[in-house]
């Protein structure tokens, strides 16, 4: 036996012993709020709470059309990175949809939201630069941190407590540190989950914006939960907060990072959306722009479809809205402990990280579909069923996961 093959099966024998061992569900049909799992080689209807098909877009006849049309009319791809010759005209069309959308000037797509986060830093920062992130910051964002200070020497990073502003650990802290760092001679750059995915709780961009105004830094938002979700036309948290300025631009957030892989479509992709000269320079230099394939065509006509959809329905938005205030009602009046906020993301705090496995398993046997998460995904002793609504889901469909929960 090799090394490596010794050292795996010890790891994967202690992470079965602890409960921890993931297993992969089979879905059998199209995403939706209820779905068919093949559970023990059998179907099982279950009503989905952890998908991120916020919109419930996913599998919308219009969306599906899209993609079909574009895979017919230009086949599966361009077999090129986008500078050779892999831009087709439906990638314009998709970004300058994105553009509008989010209020920018300009937008790049990209395979995933990922690739988008990580071709950021790397691509924007020089040496003499500081990034500044939150600590409950998504996985990608903390990895393009280590990737541009790894690529680059002489780009500096500081972490800040989450949502924490003023006083100690706290971002102004950070900038405070920036300014008398005499080694920071360049942009202080300052980035952020828009929506914390698994808290639900979203970030407080206003009071940041002053505070990067203050210190003339750069902010870069991931609202990958928020796209779709936040706001009256679920333009983001931004919108959320009332950072459009003439309701057309988000001129206050530097750059904008998303996915197109969860409210938006549901299928794949992410993008940065900001001013044409950072987008220019993610074309000119991003090594994932120049060393990868573009978003596959359809994807990119279904994403293009579904924010059409959602810019021309937003009663979707509303309606997602409408049961998120319910499902926190219920599940308060439940007796569960679900923070306040207006994201559609509903974690219930259970503690230990095999527990929240066994409920969500328990849950699954009573036909829902509620994933459990803990360590290393959130902190050791933070583990947490994370419930996710939809505008797909009906009141009976949150009925019944509020009365799963109650039996458990
Ligand atoms: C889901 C998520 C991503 C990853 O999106 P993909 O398009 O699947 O790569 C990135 N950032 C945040 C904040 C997310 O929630």
């Amino acid at each position: 036996m090799t090394y490596f093959a010794s050292r795996t099966d010890n790891l994967f024998t202690q992470l079965r012993t602890d409960g921890l061992w993931k297993e992969l569900q089979t879905i059998q049909g199209p995403m939706d709020a209820e779905i068919t799992l093949i559970r023990n080689g059998k179907p099982q209807k279950v009503l989905c709470f952890c998908s991120n098909n916020y919109l419930g877009l996913a599998n919308h006849p219009e969306v599906v059309e899209a993609g079909t049309k574009a895979l017919r009319d230009y086949g599966a791809g361009t077999a090129s990175v986008r500078f050779i010759c892999g831009t087709f005209s439906p990638h314009w069309e998709l970004e300058r949809t994105i553009a509008r959308y989010m209020g920018t000037q300009a937008s790049y797509s990209f395979v995933s939201a990922w690739t988008a986060n990580e071709a950021v830093f790397p691509t924007l920062c020089e040496p003499g630069d500081i990034i500044i992130s939150d600590e409950l910051n998504h996985a990608c964002i903390i990895d393009s941190i280590r990737l541009a200070t790894t690529i680059k020497k002489g780009i500096h990073k500081a972490v800040y407590r989450n949502n924490v502003l003023e006083g100690e650990k706290s971002l102004r802290a950070a900038l405070q540190a920036a300014r008398e760092n005499k080694d920071v001679t360049g942009q202080i750059w300052v980035v952020t989950d828009g929506v914390f995915s698994m808290e639900g709780s979203i970030a407080d961009l206003p009071a940041m914006r002053k505070l990067c105004d203050e210190y003339n830094a750069m902010l870069v938002v991931d609202d990958s939960h928020g796209h779709g979700v936040m706001g009256a036309l679920g333009r983001g948290t931004h919108e959320h907060w009332g950072l459009i300025d003439g309701g057309t631009s988000s001129g206050r957030i530097d750059i904008f990072t998303g996915t197109l892989g969860k409210a938006l479509g549901g299928g794949a992709g992410g993008f940065v959306a900001a001013s044409q000269q950072v987008i220019d320079l993610l074309i000119q230099r991003g090594r994932p722009t120049l060393f990868s394939n573009a978003l596959p065509v359809t994807i990119a006509a279904s994403a293009q479809k579904a924010i059409e959809i959602t810019m021309r329905e937003p009663q979707r938005v509303q309606r997602l809205k409408d049961n998120v205030k319910y499902a926190r009602e219920k599940l308060k009046a439940g007796g569960f402990d679900v923070l306040p906020s207006p994201t559609a993301i509903c974690p219930i705090i259970v503690h230990d990280t095999a527990k929240a496995i066994a409920m969500s398993k328990r849950l699954l046997d009573l036909g829902i579909f509620v994933i459990g998460f803990g360590y290393p995904v959130v902190a050791e002793g933070h583990a947490r069923l994370r419930c996710q609504i939809s505008a797909a889901h009906t009141t009976q469909h949150i009925d019944a996961l509020v009365g799963a929960l109650k039996k458990l």
